[in-house]
C-alpha cells in the first residue's frame, strides 16, 4: 500500500472506530494504526472483532476490541469509558457503524426503520456524546462520522438509511458549531461505492462477486473504478491529523463522481 502521510503522524493518538472490525471500519483502523494511532474497535459481534484484533496486532498495532452496541447509550458509555480506563482519553471518534438493506418504502417494518435510524443516526449522536467530554477535558479532538451520497438526489428502496445520513450531516454542522469553542472537529466522509462485505450485495451479479466495470459502470462512476477502503481512510487520516485542524462541519465526498454522474444501474 502507498504511504501517504509520515511515519508516526497519528502517534499519542487514541482513536475509537466503530464497526471497526469489518469493511470501512476496518480499512480505517489498520490506516490510522499504521500511523501510530491506538485504535478502539467498537461493534456487536466478536466474529467480527477478534480476527479483526488480531491481524492488527501482527501488524504491531495497539488495539482493543470492545463489544458494543451504538443503538444503546449506556452501551457506548461504558465502551468510552473502558477506552479511557486503558489508554487514558479519546481524542478521535470514526462513527462508522451502519446497518442497512434495501427494501420498498410502502412495506418497510417499523423494526426495519429503527433499526436502521438508530444504528446510522442515533448511535453517531451517542457515540458523538460519549467522547465528548474526554475531548473537552484533553483539549479537543476529532469526529468523522461516515455518511453516504444517496441522499442527495434520493435513493429508491433506502428510505431508512437516506434519513439517516441526512441526519449524519446535519448533525456533523451542529455538533462543529456547538463544539469549536472545546476544539474538537467534527466532519463527515461521504464515500461513493466500495465494494465492502457489507455494501457487496447492492453492486454484485451475485453474492460475492463484484461487477467488473463496464461502459455502464463508467456512467455511473466517472473515475472508471469502485473505491477502495484505502480512498476512505486516507482521508480519514487525514482529518484525524494535524493538516485536519482547520476543518469543521464540512461532508467531504469521495465517490470518483459518482454522485454527480448517473444512477447506479
Ligand atoms: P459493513 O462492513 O457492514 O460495516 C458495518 C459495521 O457496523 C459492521 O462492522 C458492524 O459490526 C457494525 N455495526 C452494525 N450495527 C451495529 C451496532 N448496532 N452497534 C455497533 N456496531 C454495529 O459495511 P461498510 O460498507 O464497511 O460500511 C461502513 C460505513 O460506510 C457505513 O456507515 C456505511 O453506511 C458507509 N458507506 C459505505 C459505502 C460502501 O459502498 N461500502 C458507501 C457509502 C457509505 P457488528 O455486526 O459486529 O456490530
Amino acid at each position: 500500500m502507498t504511504q501517504i502521510f509520515r511515519e508516526g503522524l497519528l502517534d499519542e493518538t487514541v482513536a475509537i472506530v466503530t464497526g471497526g472490525g469489518t469493511g470501512l471500519g476496518f480499512g480505517i483502523a489498520v490506516e490510522m494504526a499504521r500511523y501510530g494511532a491506538t485504535v478502539v474497535l467498537a461493534s456487536r459481534k466478536p466474529k467480527h472483532l477478534d480476527p479483526a484484533v488480531e491481524e492488527l496486532r501482527s501488524r504491531g498495532a495497539r488495539v482493543l476490541a470492545v463489544q458494543t452496541n451504538v443503538r444503546d447509550p449506556e452501551s457506548v458509555r461504558a465502551m468510552v469509558q473502558t477506552a479511557i480506563d486503558e489508554f487514558g482519553r479519546v481524542d478521535v471518534l470514526v462513527n462508522n457503524a451502519a446497518g442497512n438493506f434495501y427494501a420498498p418504502s410502502a412495506e418497510l417494518s417499523p423494526n426495519g426503520w429503527r433499526a436502521v435510524v438508530e444504528t446510522d443516526l442515533y448511535g453517531t449522536f451517542f457515540c458523538s456524546q460519549a467522547v465528548h467530554p474526554s475531548m473537552a477535558k484533553h483539549g479537543g479532538g476529532r469526529i468523522i462520522s461516515i455518511s453516504m451520497t444517496l441522499h442527495y438526489r434520493g435513493w429508491p428502496q433506502m428510505a431508512h438509511a437516506t434519513a439517516a445520513k441526512a441526519g449524519v450531516d446535519a448533525l456533523t454542522r451542529t455538533l462543529a458549531l456547538e463544539w469549536a469553542r472545546d476544539n474538537i472537529t467534527v466532519n463527515a466522509i461521504a464515500p461513493g461505492p466500495v465494494p465492502t462485505t457489507g455494501a457487496q450485495r447492492a453492486f454484485a451479479t451475485g453474492e460475492g462477486n463484484v461487477r467488473p466495470i463496464d461502459e455502464t459502470m463508467r456512467r455511473a462512476i466517472p473515475l472508471g473504478r469502485w473505491g477502495t477502503p484505502e480512498d476512505i481512510a486516507d482521508l480519514a487520516v487525514y482529518l484525524a491529523g494535524p493538516a485536519g485542524s482547520w476543518i469543521t462541519g464540512a461532508v467531504l465526498v469521495v465517490d470518483g463522481g459518482s454522485s454527480l454522474a448517473q444512477p447506479l444501474p
